[in-house]
């Protein structure tokens, strides 16, 4: 029986490095099989996983001898934190490491709704040459609006800032006087006054009971017509039936989703719309963002096998 469970597909230095200490067993399918893995679990000191492994208390149970569940990545969606407290298990993950390749997407999906790239190309690449047709926006002069003000937001934010936008953000869990947010000169409004207002709309918010849908209908319908909105954060943050519904009257410019509440999505009107960007959620998927996320989750794994506290551990309130 291994010391080491890998579910999913986590390769690179961190796990060489791993390796070469534990007996780490690499199955990078095995999430798809909750019975195959409930079993393999039953002996192992660990479990390495991404988003795709469903770690729930039922899980937990077959566990006889886990110290230690190691998330690569940020959201913790998909793993029962309070379950793991419960059990004895201690929870990492890795908070900042994918967190400027996910800003890197956003303003990628910003610049490329702003000035019509995807659709132009495709038009180029047809063997076209329809300059008249894409007319775009500039971004310089206009307002960028956070909602949710944490590590990926704040970078976001810093690089809109870098192309002369005005920075608005609405984070009620973050005081007026944050020091990062002073850094951007950032103006802190209640959503509806953010939405109001931002020329982009960026989410970077946790998926919560409370965050479930909050971006809704009444707050398409506040939007400015031109308001781009972007959604890098997770899916179940927007009703996407608002969404499309707002998108087909005219109530905002453009979406860029890399999120969706189902994923993969049922395909459905939003995929046929022409300012709408989609992405397969692949946000963290660099190679610079995957190689730090598996060095630091393989760290905090060995560290707790070692009898050393973690680096990033999650602590459940
Ligand atoms: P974070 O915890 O640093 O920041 C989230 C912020 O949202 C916090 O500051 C919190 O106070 C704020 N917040 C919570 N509820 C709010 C509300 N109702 N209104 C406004 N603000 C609220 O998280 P992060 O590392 O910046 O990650 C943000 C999101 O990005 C997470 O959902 C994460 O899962 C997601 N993410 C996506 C990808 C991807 O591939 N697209 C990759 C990494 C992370």
């Amino acid at each position: 029986m291994p010391d080491v469970l890998i579910a999913e597909d986590i390769r690179g230095n961190g796990v060489d490095a791993l390796s070469a200490r534990f007996d780490v067993s690499f199955q990078p399918d095995l999430w798809r099989d909750p019975v195959r893995l409930a079993t393999q679990l039953g002996e192992a000191r660990a479990l390495i996983v991404r988003n795709q492994t469903t770690v729930d208390a039922a899980l937990l149970r077959s566990a006889k001898k886990l110290l230690v569940i190691g998330r690569a990545g940020v959201g913790l969606d998909n793993v029962d934190v309070a379950a793991a407290t419960r059990a004895g298990t201690v929870v990492t993950y890795t908070p900042d490491q994918n967190a400027i390749s996910v800003a890197e997407l956003a303003i990628g999906l910003m610049i490329s709704l702003a000035r019509n790239i995807p659709a132009a190309s495709a038009d180029t690449q047809g063997g076209k040459w329809s300059r008249r047709r894409f007319w775009g926006t500039e971004l310089y002069g206009k307002s960028f609006g956070i909602i949710g003000a944490g590590r990926i937001g704040f970078l976001t934010a810093r690089r809109a800032q870098a192309l002369g936008m005005k920075i608005l953000a609405c984070d009620p869990l973050i005081s007026r006087d944050n020091v990062l947010l002073s850094e951007l000169s950032a103006e802190s409004l209640s959503l509806e006054d953010l939405l109001t207002r931002a020329d982009v709309i960026s989410c970077h918010l946790p998926a919560t009971p409370k965050t479930t849908k909050l971006l809704d209908a009444a707050c398409f319908a506040r939007m400015k017509p031109t308001a781009i909105f972007l959604n890098t954060s997770r899916g179940q943050v927007v009703d996407e039936a608002a969404l499309l519904a707002a998108l087909k009257r005219g109530e905002l410019g453009g979406a860029g989703l890399d999120v969706r509440a189902k994923e993969p999505p049922e395909v459905s009107e939003l995929e046929k719309l022409p300012n709408v960007l989609l992405t397969p959620h692949i946000g963290a998927l660099t190679y610079e963002a995957q190689d730090r996320v598996t060095a630091a989750i393989c760290e905090d794994v060995a560290r707790v096998l070692d009898g050393k506290a973690p680096f990033y551990a999650v602590r459940h309130c």
